[in-house]
């Protein structure tokens, strides 16, 4: 390769900036969403929250400072998603990075599961995204830039035992990351997904139940025998959004300390 191609190559930290760049979170109050959130102020980028508790979105942007703001917004009012990225576009710009956070589990054995059950995660985990997606993503293509990434599950890699429905919303999910794919790349719109393992927040301390032995038997199939921290969900979700990345689209990118690999 001659030297001055190599040099034109020479690693430059700003890949990895998000600087000047717009980025919606759903579900960016709490959890995951607030660290994905968090770290993607400390590369430059502007934040733009939604979830349906106010008061914990009001936090949220009291810690994050002036480079972020709210919506409340519940995702399963579908009707709704249309005028909200309207409003956030109008008062905060372009939407450059769309995060699909938000999400809720539910642990029961699949034969307890009700319609109603089945109904409420598919609504959240899956319409709701893809309505989101359609919606940014048409702005996205009209504009021939942007970047999607949807926040999955292990759920989405292998089986686990009684969440039925999370898992299909999530393997639907990373199904519709290449679907989208195809459809997105030629107007620059990249889609992406992070697959997070054991992540120490609420959602996973609570369907942990307490139970030390559930604690044991996933770490026990974690070889860093270790939980994921927030933070390493947000920076992988960084990496994928920042031109570090501008030639990836499709994958869908585990977090989990080499859990959906197993020993
Ligand atoms: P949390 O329960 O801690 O946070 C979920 C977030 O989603 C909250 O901010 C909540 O805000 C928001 N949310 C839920 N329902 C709605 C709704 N109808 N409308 C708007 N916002 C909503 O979960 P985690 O941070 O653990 O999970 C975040 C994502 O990561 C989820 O998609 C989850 O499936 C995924 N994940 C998590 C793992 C883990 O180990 N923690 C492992 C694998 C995947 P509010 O209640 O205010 O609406």
């Amino acid at each position: 390769m001659p030297e001055s191609t190599l040099n034109e190559q020479t690693f430059q930290p700003s890949v990895f900036s998000l600087e000047g760049k717009l980025a919606l979170i759903t579900g960016g109050g709490s959890g995951i969403g607030f660290y994905i959130a968090n770290c993607m102020v400390q590369v430059g980028a502007r934040v733009v929250l939604t979830g349906r508790r106010e008061e914990v979105l009001q936090e949220a942007v009291e810690k994050l400072g002036s480079k972020a703001e709210y919506f409340v917004n519940d995702i399963t009012q579908l009707a709704t998603i249309p005028a909200l990225v309207e409003a956030i576009e109008n008062k905060c710009g372009p939407i450059d990075i769309l995060v699909n956070n938000a999400g809720i589990n539910m642990k029961k054995f699949a034969v307890e599961v009700t319609d109603e059950d089945f109904d409420k995660v598919i609504q959240t985990n899956l319409h709701a995204v893809f309505s989101m997606t359609r919606e940014c993503g048409k702005r996205m293509i009209n504009r021939k830039s942007g970047s999607i990434i949807m926040i999955t599950s292990m759920a989405a890699i292998y089986g686990i035992d009684r969440v039925v429905a999370y898992t299909a919303s999530k393997s639907a999910v990373a199904g519709m990351v290449k679907a989208l794919t195809t459809e997105f790349s030629p107007y620059n719109v990249r889609i992406n997904a992070v697959a997070p393992g054991f992540i120490e927040t609420p959602m996973m301390l609570t369907a942990m139940n307490g139970d030390p032995s559930r604690r044991d038997k996933a770490m026990d199939r974690t070889p860093m025998g270790t939980w994921g921290k927030p933070d390493d969900v947000g920076w992988a979700t960084v990496f994928l959004a920042s031109d570090a990345a501008k030639f990836i689209t499709g994958v869908s990118l585990p977090v989990d300390g080499g859990n959906s690999i197993g020993f």
